[in-house]
């Protein structure tokens, strides 16, 4: 069978729905096709934190109305350096989101009601259709048009093709687009937590070795014992080892690990749901384009879960495909021109993170003590705590 439409996505994460649902939105027909069955993406028990541009374009394209009473406002940030000899706060510096706008920074959003929204926007949109089951494997690109084979047999013609297949992404491999990746040898340990006391919309990042442990504020929901209350997700960053090791703890052990490093602040840290780990990398590729092909999210860039920036990135990069875009042919040379023209910013943000991460993640002392002296200068200096505030929200 023989189709053809004008947008192909390859991928069905949220950065590649969100990109179907754009350009359906804006009129366009979009065909995603996703390798995994249905429902396989139910275990992912990560939360989003959604800065302001992200939720404005899922608010243009009819998807944020659909998470009411599913988000968490972010009003404050804290960053805590725990990095002394001892296991204590010994340097805390908030940021108010209305130092550089208008409260709050962003929403955290659980990724499973993410999916669920895009999923019931996508079904409203008449020009929007969804292939699960289906994988790219083969890609032939042509001036004027790129056929797709999936592993179903099927045959797709199209405009444009976008790359929204991830980090192993086989739409950049077909398209011949090279890239630069690298491992951190460290992980994310993940899971939703309920706590004693109120989070007030503080989201906390307490710095001591491995990695930052952050507290990312939640709706309220439920504790273990059915009560409702306060809630927030962890994702703690560890050496791949130690990451290992807490994961593998019997619950009792895993509460008082976690309770030792989050220093208490919010009370008792009880978990809500299972453990997962996620292998931190990094990665940028050589361009964003090639003919007919864009890449988008995970296909593009990788970075650490830090400052909440990896799908806000990305919703960034779909913002910019549309606009790009405009009301043309998609794939056109000259829109593809357009886009190329985002890879310097992105470029920039990927090793401005990965600076960050290799700094939190140090062990040594001297370097730990310099990490202090540095976020002590961020809190003090006006224009430094401005403009890294600005820098860290997706802001120019
Ligand atoms: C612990 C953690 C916390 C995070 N927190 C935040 C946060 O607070 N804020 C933020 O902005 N970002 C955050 N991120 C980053 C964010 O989660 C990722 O950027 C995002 O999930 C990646 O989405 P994606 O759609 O690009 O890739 P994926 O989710 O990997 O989706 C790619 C999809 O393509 C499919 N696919 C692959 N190959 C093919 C093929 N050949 N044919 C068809 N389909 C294919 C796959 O099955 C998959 O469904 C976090 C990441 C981690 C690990």
């Amino acid at each position: 069978m023989s189709e053809t439409c004008e947008i192909l996505v390859v991928g069905g994460g949220v950065a590649g729905l969100t990109a179907t649902a754009a350009f359906a939105d804006a009129g366009r027909r979009v065909t995603c096709v996703e390798r995994a069955a249905p429902g396989a993406a139910a275990a992912d028990t990560r939360t989003t934190a959604f800065l302001r541009p992200a939720v404005d374009l899922l608010t243009e394209i009819g998807v944020w109305p659909l998470l009411a009473g599913e988000s968490a406002p972010l009003e404050t940030m804290r960053l805590i350096d725990a990095g002394g000899r001892e296991n204590r706060a010994r340097e805390t510096g908030d940021f108010h989101a209305e130092e550089v706008g208008e409260p709050p920074f962003g929403w955290n959003v659980a990724n499973a009601a993410i999916r669920r929204a895009l999923e019931e926007r996508l079904a409203a949109l008449p020009s929007a259709q969804v292939m699960n089951g289906a994988a790219l494997d083969a890609l032939t690109l042509r001036r004027d048009v790129a056929i797709a084979r999936l592993s179903t047999g099927e045959v797709v013609r199209a405009k444009l093709v976008i790359g929204a297949d991830g980090r192993d992404s086989r739409v950049r491999a077909l398209s011949r687009i090279g890239a630069r990746r690298w491992g951190y040898g460290q992980k994310a340990l993940v899971c939703v937590v309920s706590h004693g006391r109120p989070h007030e919309a503080v989201s906390t990042e307490i710095h001591r070795v491995g990695g930052p442990f952050t507290l990312v504020p939640m709706a309220d929901g439920p504790d273990p014992d059915g009560t409702p209350g306060p809630r927030s997700s962890v994702v703690w960053m560890e050496r791949t080892a130690e990451a290992d090791r807490l994961a593998a703890l019997d619950d009792a052990a895993f509460e008082a690990a976690l309770n030792e490093r989050s220093l208490g602040i919010l009370g008792r840290l009880r978990p809500v749901t299972a453990r997962a780990t996620w292998p931190i990398a990094g990665l940028i590729a050589h361009r964003l384009t090639a003919p007919r092909v864009a890449l988008i999210a995970e296909a593009a860039h990788v970075v650490p879960p830090i400052g909440a920036q990896g799908l806000n990135m990305s919703l960034g990069d779909i913002a910019a495909l549309v606009a790009a875009t405009g009301e043309g042919e998609p794939g056109a040379p000259s829109a593809l021109a357009r886009y190329q023209r985002r890879w310097p910013e992105l470029a920039a943000r990927v090793a401005g993170i990965d600076a960050l991460n290799r700094a939190a993640m140090t062990g040594a002392q001297p370097i730990r003590d310099l990490r202090r002296f540095g976020l002590g200068a961020l809190i003090r200096v006006p224009p430094a705590r401005r403009l890294a505030m600005r820098l860290g929200l997706g802001l120019r």
